[in-house]
């Protein structure tokens, strides 16, 4: 799902030469977390409602699992490719850790795009998945979720279809459950609660009154959605967001000076997250290119769709004015344009901490589902608002220490987690 020649699983494993040299990994280390410990392809024959049947390819990546089953979400893209499976596995790995949750990093996809498809074509896709993976994934070596193009309809079917070959209930086979079928409160939200969490922090240690700023959003999808809610909750104004627009097969931004209205805008959204182009003019929006988003003269930005959007091409072309930036994305700047944002001194909450509220919520959503009690929305978010809060603070003041960029300290807490969990256990 990149453009061009960019590969991000080479970007993934870039970054984590870099932490393993600055940490001075043995070669055994570095070698075996430098890679995924197992992956899987395969392919998913689909009866489609016309009557053909079409095989769609199917992926899932095990990158490492020394501190707790593999965790990770389940993509749906038309152009989802296994190298980025393999750095979004790697990334998963690194976010578990950083919030110190006991889960390694996993990941899955599907090459296919579910604005064309059915819900019973895609319920096939679901089914076709797990049955590949029936022996491979489960409470005790691998858990999927959610992600891009994905909701806890897939998960139910997910799950339906596990408990079906295996004869019994194991909700602990997934999270991002529909509510009352082991779901829990707050899912929905987690993500981009998470990423507003870190933005409260970041602002604070910055000195700056969250009501006193505005923002440019990348992406209208579930974790956008939630981070401008609760954003505008803290005071700050949405001034532009952008997302794909199916239709034209390009993306557009839609900017509005005086804040975005969310609840107008989700009205006229579709369940992928794409904004009704006349609508939104009709309720005096500006609809311009998609890389309009990151020119605006605000101070913060939000990618929060996909990989690669702050790149060498385009990273001059953010504002002076600002300086934060939080990656609701995974994987959303690549590490030519960090050095342009690290040279700016502008302050970045990496990827995999300030995303990192959907898989812990996740992993409340395991420890619910084990007690089988499930707690209020309040206590689900207050606990989320703690892991995260403290995770921030962690990365912030080694950042703080040793005078190096937050996406440098980020790594630097999680890979050595994680080297330590596989050394104490005799692998390497
Ligand atoms: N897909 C989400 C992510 O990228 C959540 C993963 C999970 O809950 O396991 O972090």
């Amino acid at each position: 799902m990149s453009k061009g020649a960019f590969n991000p699983f080479a970007m993934a494993q870039a970054q984590f030469d870099k932490v393993a040299d600055f940490l001075e990994l043995d070669a055994g280390t570095r070698d075996f977390l430098r890679n995924p410990v197992r992956e899987y392809q395969f392919n998913i024959p689909v009866h489609m409602d016309d009557g053909t049947v079409k095989v769609f390819r199917g992926f899932r990546v095990q990158h490492n699992d020394a501190r707790g089953p593999c965790k990770g979400g389940i993509r749906f893209h038309p152009q989802e490719t296994i190298d980025t499976v393999r750095a979004l596995s790697m990334w998963m790995t690194w976010k578990c850790a950083v919030v110190d949750i006991p889960l390694g990093g996993g990941k899955g996809g599907v090459i296919c795009d579910p604005h064309n498809l059915s819900m019973a074509e895609q319920q096939q896709i679901c089914r076709g998945w797990v049955r590949q993976l029936a022996k491979n994934v489960g409470p005790v070596q691998d858990v999927p979720a959610p992600d891009v193009m994905t909701s806890a309809q897939h998960m139910l079917w997910m799950l339906d279809e596990y408990e079906t070959i295996h004869g019994g209930k194991y909700p602990g086979l997934i999270t991002g459950k529909p509510v009352g079928m082991g779901g829990s409160l707050g899912r929905t939200e987690a993500t981009g609660y998470g990423v507003i969490y870190t933005v409260r922090e970041a602002l604070k240690q910055l000195g700056i009154k969250p009501e006193d700023t505005t923002a440019s959003v990348q992406g209208f999808g579930n974790v956008a959605q939630y981070a401008i809610r609760l954003y505008e909750e803290l005071g700050g104004k949405v001034i532009c967001v952008s997302c794909w627009d199916q239709e034209d097969q390009t993306s557009y931004s839609f900017k509005k000076e005086s804040g975005v209205d969310l609840d107008a805008l989700l009205k006229i959204t579709d369940r992928f997250g794409g904004i009704n182009k006349d609508k939104a003019r009709e309720m005096g929006c500006e609809v311009l290119p998609g890389e309009a988003w990151i020119e605006q003269d605000v101070d913060i930005l939000i990618p929060a769709a996909l990989e690669n959007q702050i790149s060498g091409e385009n990273v001059q072309s953010i504002n002076r004015r600002v300086k934060l930036i939080a990656e609701g994305a995974n994987g959303p700047t690549t590490p030519e344009a960090d050095k342009v944002l690290e040279e700016r001194g502008v302050f970045v909450i990496p990827d995999f901490l300030a995303n990192a509220g959907g898989v812990t919520c996740s992993y409340f959503e395991q420890v619910q589902c084990n007690m089988n009690y499930y707690w209020e929305k309040n206590e689900v978010l207050d606990k989320l608002d703690t892991k995260m809060t403290s995770a921030f603070l962690a990365v912030s003041e080694l950042a703080r220490k040793r005078k190096i960029f937050m996406r440098d300290a980020a790594y630097v807490i999680s890979v050595s987690r994680v080297a330590q969990a596989c050394k104490d256990r005799g692998w390497v």
